[in-house]
């Protein structure tokens, strides 16, 4: 095993945060800077923010200002706000009917970048905002298009599924959003994006974000936006000087066999284990069920109100692992996190453990 410690870093990439040496003159906007309409910069008061973001701070007033943009940018970084606070800008509310596409790759991403915008609206009149995505039956979601939605978060498939039904009508979408576009092609909805683009108008706004920006991702950016702003921000970290981060390389086969030991040897008071996809998250949390380790598993599936319990539970003591993917456990552990030792082991592609609170005693089970 191969132990690493990590130097200190910020928790969110703000603007304060000089993504180069030349920035590090340059004047802090602060929100009211960025030119948002007051009902959005109330929401983002509301929500503590106080500094924009590095991509905020670029991406805002370009967008606000009509352009098209290219996002380097990862999750973390603020991304979400920086294109939905312009977006619902875009919008009129009183007209019931679609105006702005975000399409995602994965559901659980759809639904958190949906909740993200309700909540950026909140003192918006009436703006309603739909999540669309497979694996969810069509009617809710054909009934809140039929209500006047104006904002839809999709992924492709579903997506496309909605305008083949005749469900879904984009002819008067101004603001169109690729969040993760890089794993969007990976998953290969290539060919699925490049429909949706050509049943939008082609007067509209295009914000593409992704955490890289490879040949293919460069191509669809060069042939849908029109001279976009190119903005990238500084990779961010969220680690702390109290998190000691450790990694295993181990082939695929022993992954589960390795993490049941790591936790077995862990003394922290409560795990959590994060991977990529739900089906990871049921196979992993199974698995360690059958070791006995008192786990239990959550995703984007997973009601907010059971979420809710599993991290009491976990809190309590009742449970000792939390398996769950990303997107799920980031809506469900802030406040798990207050307890006093916990560690988190990042399942897949590769394990990665970080451990807070006392050094690990081997041979010791995942207690409290
Ligand atoms: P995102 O990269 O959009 O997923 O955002 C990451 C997290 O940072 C979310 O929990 C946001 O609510 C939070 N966040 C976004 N912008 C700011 C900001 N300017 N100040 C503080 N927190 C923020």
């Amino acid at each position: 095993m191969t132990a690493a410690v990590v130097a200190p870093s910020r928790a969110l990439d703000t603007a304060s945060t000089p993504s180069t040496p030349s920035d590090a003159a340059a004047h802090e906007p602060t929100f009211t800077e960025l030119g948002l309409p007051a009902p959005l910069e109330r929401a983002v008061a509301d929500l503590g923010f106080v500094t924009p973001s590095a991509i905020q701070a670029q991406a805002v007033p370009a967008l606000l200002s009509g352009r098209d943009i290219t996002g380097v940018a990862q999750t973390g970084t603020g991304k979400t706000a920086a294109f939905g606070l312009p977006l619902l800008a875009a919008i009129d509310p009183a007209q019931r009917h679609v105006q702005a596409l975000v399409l995602t790759p994965t559901r659980e991403l759809a639904m958190q970048v949906a909740d993200a915008i309700e909540t950026f609206a909140a003192h918006l009149p009436k703006v309603d905002v739909v999540a669309v995505y497979g694996g969810s039956p069509y009617q809710p979601q054909q009934r809140a298009l039929a209500g006047g939605a104006q904002v839809v978060v999709g992924t492709p498939g579903r997506v496309i599924d909605h305008l083949e039904r005749g469900t879904l009508v984009l002819d008067d979408v101004r603001f169109l959003v690729l969040d993760e576009a890089d794993e969007m092609l990976r998953m290969g909805f290539a060919e699925d994006v490049e429909t949706i683009f050509s049943r939008a108008p082609r007067e509209r706004q295009v914000a593409l974000f992704s955490a890289t920006m490879p040949a293919p991702i460069r191509r669809v950016a060069a042939e849908h936006l029109v001279d976009p702003v190119e903005i990238a921000v500084a990779r961010q970290s969220s680690t702390v000087t109290s998190v000691r981060q450790t990694y295993a390389v181990v082939p695929f086969r022993h992954k589960t066999g390795s993490l049941v030991r790591v936790l077995a040897t862990s003394d922290a008071d409560a795990a959590i284990v994060f991977t990529r996809t739900r089906g990871a998250a049921e196979e992993v949390g199974s698995a360690l069920v059958e070791r006995g380790i008192s786990a239990a598993t959550i995703s984007g599936d997973v009601a907010q109100k059971e979420r809710e319990k599993i991290v009491e539970r976990l809190r309590s003591g009742a449970l000792d692992v939390l398996v769950a993917t990303d997107v799920a456990a980031r809506a469900s552990t802030s406040t798990a996190s207050a307890s006093s030792s916990t560690s988190t082991c990042r399942a897949s592609p590769r394990p990665t453990c970080t451990a807070s609170g006392a050094p690990a005693a081997p041979g010791a089970p995942v207690r409290r």
